[in-house]
């Protein structure tokens, strides 16, 4: 989403951006992995890592790894970040929203781990599942075989 508009500022070079700009790309394997463990967790929230490739134009999702230290609670999952292997190919973290919420949560934004975050929220269908960046932005991404 372009806010350029906001501050009245003119993007002299809008080519640059898309240049920088990441397609986020996601199996269709993950998807219906991110379905069935969130409906399996429900109704508490279950979380998963993002596994992947960080490639210069793209980010690849096509991976999900169950945490080594995962808790499961009515109002909050999550797990030691700091106690987790530093590994390049964890891009992120996707957890589920029993609440039926699409947006992330100030708890999910002050616990962002990698570089992006999935949600996916009550009743989880396909279209229940959001991608956010570190500062809480919706980013699109598009579904691969
Ligand atoms: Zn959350």
């Amino acid at each position: 989403m372009d806010f350029g508009f906001l501050g009245g500022k003119k993007n002299k070079d809008p080519d640059q951006n898309r240049r920088k700009k990441k397609t986020i790309a996601i199996t269709q394997n993950v998807i219906n992995g991110l379905i069935s463990y969130a409906k399996m967790h429900h109704p508490f929230e279950g979380i998963l890592i993002l596994g992947g490739e960080r490639k210069k134009t793209e980010i690849f999702i096509n991976n999900l790894v169950i945490p080594p230290f995962s808790v499961h609670g009515p109002f909050y999952s999550g797990f030691p970040i700091n106690e987790l292997p530093f590994d390049l190919n964890y891009l992120g973290t996707a957890h589920s929203h029993p609440s039926g919420s699409s947006q992330p949560s100030l708890e999910d934004l002050n616990h962002f781990y990698g570089i992006i975050s999935i949600i996916i929220c009550h009743p989880y269908e396909e279209e229940d599942i959001h991608a956010y960046d570190s500062q809480g932005r919706e980013v699109l991404f598009e579904r691969r075989n």
